[in-house]
């Protein structure tokens, strides 16, 4: 046993593991600064909710490895049945479920250029065949995607918002395409609750009775604030459920996870003001790259795409002023651009501020 990089499977070795924004930690021992801020992961700027944190209790047992309690928060939230909710360690939890538990090396998997990273990474971890569609106007082209099914064709995942363009997919568009695709579809609304506030956005739920082949997906990561504790869920046709049921593992969501997802469902003030922090926020910054003469992505998510010319090289330059944003170059073929994340006004500020100073 010479070389056990050999023995990994084909799809395996050749994956490159998934680049998560730089810690603020890291930033600060590598560069000696102090006070660095990040905007590259997405996440709430308001930091936790002082109120859910009430649940670091009986870490002694398991957790309840169905998740009653969250399950039927959210079915009472979402109008619909328990049995059509699964829970996942984030929803990337979910994403790498259903390609495991539906897909197998014979079979593709479609997405769209510039689309969230972990979907080749689950793609080709399984051996799976990528089938990746070019964007229109940096979003999702359901044309394309739709032409691009053929007979090996298993699943297909649409970011809506994506990230990390912000472009979404409007109410008739994705109606239609659900009408006539007949593989499963992964409808990701990681964003829903930043992007329902335009009337164009469809809420797929909408749609989960009439369409036994789609899942929708959602997360307590971005909204809700709790990106560290990971806890994401998909809502489906019970059938699919009870596929996903079979492969997760049995305890895939902690007990702390659990209550204080559980918790934040109720605390909707929280909700509102991320939601309104983040309007204002995006707003603040649209318009500073308007000033600036810079293009941008219009976004319905906690985020920006800005186009800064030379991506690596501002990236940089923003870390030397204690600034992590996200390059976005590499794997999602994005050069020019910088995903920026939406922060507090200040953090706003201070990042605009170092992007004049190193522009
Ligand atoms: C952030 C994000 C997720 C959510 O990831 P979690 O695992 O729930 O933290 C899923 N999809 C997209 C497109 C995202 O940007």
């Amino acid at each position: 046993m010479s070389n056990i990089f050999e023995l990994a499977t084909p799809g395996v070795q050749g994956l490159q593991p998934y680049q998560p924004g730089k810690p603020i930690e890291e930033l600060e021992r590598e560069y000696g600064i102090k006070n660095a801020i990040k905007l590259a992961s997405n996440e709430n700027p308001l930091g936790i909710n002082p109120a859910v944190v009430h649940s670091l209790q009986d870490i002694n047992r398991y957790p309840d490895g169905n998740g009653f309690v969250l399950k039927k928060a959210l079915a009472h939230k979402h109008g619909v049945n328990m049995d059509m909710i699964t829970l996942g360690n984030g929803s990337n939890d979910i994403l790498e479920l259903i390609a495991r538990a539906f897909v197998s090396s014979t079979h593709s998997i479609i997405f769209s250029e510039h689309a969230f990273a972990v979907y080749p990474i689950v793609t080709q971890a399984i051996g799976a065949t990528a089938i990746v569609t070019p964007a229109k106007n940096w979003g999702h082209d359901l044309n394309a995607m739709k032409a691009a099914i053929n007979d090996n064709t298993r699943l297909i995942f649409i970011a809506n918002p994506n990230n990390p363009t912000g472009t979404w997919v409007d109410k008739a568009t994705l109606k239609e395409f659900l009408e006539t695709v007949p593989v499963l579809v992964v409808v990701d609304e990681a964003y829903f609750e930043y992007a329902i506030e335009n009337p164009d956005y469809p809420n797929s739920l909408n749609w989960i009775t009439d369409y036994p082949n789609l899942i929708v997906t959602r997360t307590f990561s971005k909204a809700y604030g709790l990106a560290g504790l990971r806890v994401g869920y998909s809502i489906s046709h019970p059938d699919v459920a009870n596929i996903l049921n079979r492969v997760r593992q049995p305890f895939n969501v902690n007990s702390i996870a659990l209550a204080v997802a559980t918790a934040s469902l109720n605390e909707t003030e929280y909700l509102s003001k991320s939601i309104a922090l983040n309007r204002a926020g995006l707003q603040q910054l649209m318009t500073a790259f308007e000033k600036m003469g810079l293009s941008y992505i219009p976004s319905l998510g906690n985020f920006l795409a800005v186009d800064v010319n030379d991506g690596a090289k501002i990236y940089e330059a923003l870390l030397r002023e204690g600034v992590i944003v996200r390059p976005i170059g590499g794997g999602y073929g994005m050069p020019r651009h910088l995903r920026v994340t939406v922060g507090l006004p200040s953090e706003n500020d201070a990042f605009l501020q170092a992007l004049r100073k190193v522009l």
